[in-house]
């Protein structure tokens, strides 16, 4: 397979990182299609032997400055799958992420008008007579605040299992960090996500993006409900405490006095057998006494006599 050269070239797409990075893979790749998601050695060599030699020159490599110099190459970063992410890169090309040289735009540009400033808040209301919302509908992506500010503004606080590594938050940081949740064995259902990152499932909940489809795009499997909420009882365990009970009780409970008693029982009874009976017979106990049903209405039949 001939090397594709089209990520050394300018990116055709010059628009297309200026704007928030598309997180779904059919807006991701829909503009690139041209370009293979499979990356040879040959060509993550050719990032790796760029990176190190930015490094060495004194360059900065935080994810905002990457994205100036060389857009066209933190792209082919992000669309390669499997998923290898700049957090990996930075790893894979040797060099330690703290060590990084960090370069921060101090100002921000008005894209109405090219003022500069480093918070463009009042700007927009007193030239324009516009508000950030409609300001940031009208030139999707655009920032408000220079990346200096929004750096020392960005909230340290808050839930995160990992620290953070980049002084700014980006969809590009975002999938690394939820690459790396991932390949420490986290999984990553909403529910974890919200309990141990809650600002990165909000970076993705408010562009609109549900969280499944943002993970399943980096091709990380959602959680399969089911084996999430597996039962913490062993079919051992169940038939055991199937016994404990009834001798508890004196008899065997009916299903619906089981559910209340211990619930997690049920969960087993209901994950190992096909039926309480099932269960009921493979632990060894008799089963409940149930009402006698009532006598069945036998339909009259002539000619039928006993
Ligand atoms: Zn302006």
């Amino acid at each position: 397979m001939p090397f594709d050269h089209s990520w050394n070239e300018a990116s055709p797409n010059g628009d297309f990182w200026s704007k928030k990075l598309p997180l779904l893979p059919e807006r991701a790749i829909g503009p690139r299609l041209h370009l293979p998601l499979i990356m040879t050695d040959l060509e993550k060599n050719e990032i790796l032997d760029w990176i190190r030699g930015e490094h060495a020159a004194g360059r900065a490599l935080n994810i905002h400055a990457v994205k100036r110099r060389r857009p066209d190459l933190l792209g082919r970063v992000y669309e390669a799958r499997p998923f290898w992410g700049w957090w990996q890169a930075i790893a894979d090309a040797g060099l330690d992420y703290a060590d990084l040289k960090v370069e921060l735009e101090e100002t921000v540009t008005c894209r109405i008008c090219g003022y500069v400033g480093f918070q463009l808040n009042a700007h927009l209301s007193r030239r324009h007579g516009t508000t950030s919302a409609e300001y940031r509908k009208t030139y999707p992506g655009a920032e408000i605040a220079s990346e200096m500010r929004r750096a020392r503004m960005k909230k340290e606080g808050g839930n995160h299992l990992l620290p953070h590594w980049e002084p700014l938050y980006s969809d590009e940081y975002m999938m690394d960090r939820a690459y790396r949740y991932y390949t420490m064995g986290h999984r990553l259902r909403t529910t974890w996500i919200c309990e141990h990152d809650h600002n990165l499932w909000q970076h993705i909940h408010r562009q609109g993006i549900t969280w499944e489809s943002f993970i399943t795009s980096l091709g990380i499997p959602y959680p399969d409900a089911k084996t999430e909420r597996a039962p913490g009882i062993t079919r051992e365990q169940t038939l055991e405490g199937l016994r404990e009970l009834v001798k508890q009780e004196g008899e065997t409970p009916k299903v619906t006095r089981l559910t209340r008693l211990n619930h997690l029982l049920y969960t087993g009874v209901r994950r190992y057998f096909d039926s309480y009976d099932d269960a009921l017979v493979a632990a060894g106990v008799p089963l409940p006494d149930r009402p006698v049903p009532p006598p069945r209405q036998q339909p009259q039949r002539h000619g039928r006599t006993r």
